[in-house]
């Protein structure tokens, strides 16, 4: 038998795309777990302590998470279908291409949704925010993508959270940190936020396929007070808040199996990331220094950001625009050619025109790696060799 000890992954390129990460050994050896019944006395304790340091990344006390087997869309389809009701009204802030889909899925759940579009490369105004929410329209939410993963731009939760409290205090404020969990720094009861919805495979570092999603209990207030019921079978949390309520009690209640591979490789994360030699502050701290690195490295060599300032672009992402005269097809086989694994672009308007590389994780938390020069050496040569090829 293999123990952790033994185990090594599998030679394969430095996946440093924004989701999915790298993972730690200590994750994949633990998805690597026997199989389990999700209701053993072994298995409960585990997916509780998972609920419990899941509140621990986003430094709350008080509220709750639901751990759900899906992707990070999920959590989309959780708030469409538990928070709002038929033809209630939601603001979405739109930094990019997250915002329409999240728009789309609150939409087909009979939203009534409004958007407030940033031009390229920015976050949503405060000002444009507070104009909106002065309208006289009521909004059951106001949703607002953290990281939008297409651009790396990041918006300023703390300050969307306390103009909306200002202005509109009932309105729920929705963040998308599907990619920021654990790479940004998130004070979910400071800021008074109400929902942070997540997924495993991106800053958290566990392999894709858990949606996790922290509601405040003003959020489960505003839910139980529904008038008519949620309007999803699976995502339902009438459904859902007991097994996650059983599960940190230390007992066990079926609605559908959970993920319990996965639930023990999330587990490991977890522990790495709140138990583990560095604390959360630091981690935050080495995710900023990482991003100036490469985004340095970016500037030197001649590559404009795509976010326009400095203080709205993430920390756990870089997204650069090709230079003058090279595509995609000159430079991402040629980090390829080096093991390196980046992302091309996926904001429709200029697709083309851009690429992304993540830096969150392992990859940036454990200095041994030498991750982060990893990526800089690879892009330093694939953009010398591109172009001279094309000179
Ligand atoms: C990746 C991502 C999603 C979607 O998550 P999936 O796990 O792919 O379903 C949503 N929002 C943001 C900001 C993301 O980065």
């Amino acid at each position: 038998m293999t123990t952790k000890d033994e185990f090594k992954q599998a030679p394969h390129k430095l996946l440093v795309i924004p989701g999915p990460i790298e993972v730690a050994d200590e994750v994949l050896f633990a998805n690597a777990h026997p199989s389990m019944s999700h209701v053993s006395p072994d298995f409960i304790p585990v997916f509780g302590d998972c609920v419990r340091m899941t509140r621990e990344v986003l430094y709350t006390k008080t509220a709750q998470p639901f751990l759900i087997s899906g992707s990070g869309t999920l959590g989309w389809d959780q708030v469409a279908a538990n928070l709002v009701e038929q033809g209630e009204n939601a603001l979405v802030l739109h930094s990019g291409y997250f915002g329409d889909s999240f728009q789309d899925c609150l939409e087909t759940y009979g939203a009534k949704v409004t958007q407030l579009k940033a031009p390229i490369g920015r976050a949503v105004a405060l000002s444009e925010l507070e104009k909106e929410l002065k309208s006289g329209k009521k909004y059951k939410i106001v949703t607002v993508t953290h990281v939008d993963t297409s651009t790396g731009v990041l918006s300023n939760a703390k300050e969307i959270t306390a103009v909306v409290r200002r202005i509109s205090p009932e309105t729920l404020v929705v963040v998308d940190a599907v990619c920021s969990v654990a790479s940004e720094e998130i004070l979910f009861d400071d800021w008074d936020l109400d929902v942070v919805l997540s997924a495993s495979q991106k800053g958290l570092g566990t392999p894709p396929g858990l949606s996790i999603l922290v509601a405040s209990q003003r959020a489960i207030d505003v839910f139980k007070s529904r008038k008519s019921p949620p309007s999803s079978y699976y995502a339902s949390w009438k459904k859902w808040l007991p097994i996650m309520n059983a599960y940190e009690a230390g007992t066990a209640a079926y609605f559908a199996t959970p993920p319990v591979n996965l639930i023990y490789a999330y587990h490991a994360a977890l522990k790495l990331i709140v138990r583990g030699e560095k604390t959360l502050e630091e981690r935050f701290k080495l995710h900023k220094e990482a991003s100036r690195q490469v985004k340095e490295a970016a500037k030197r060599l001649g590559l404009k950001q795509l976010p326009e300032t400095d203080d709205e672009a993430a920390n756990g992402m870089t997204a650069l625009y090709f230079p003058e005269g090279l595509t995609a097809g000159d430079i991402l086989p040629r980090l390829g050619k080096r093991d390196v694994v980046v992302a091309g672009g996926l904001h429709a308007a200029i697709k083309d025109k851009y690429f992304r590389i993540g830096h969150m994780g392992v990859s940036v938390v454990d200095g041994q790696r030498g991750d982060v020069n990893t990526i800089v050496r690879a892009l330093e040569e694939a953009l010398k060799e591109a172009r001279t090829k094309s000179a």
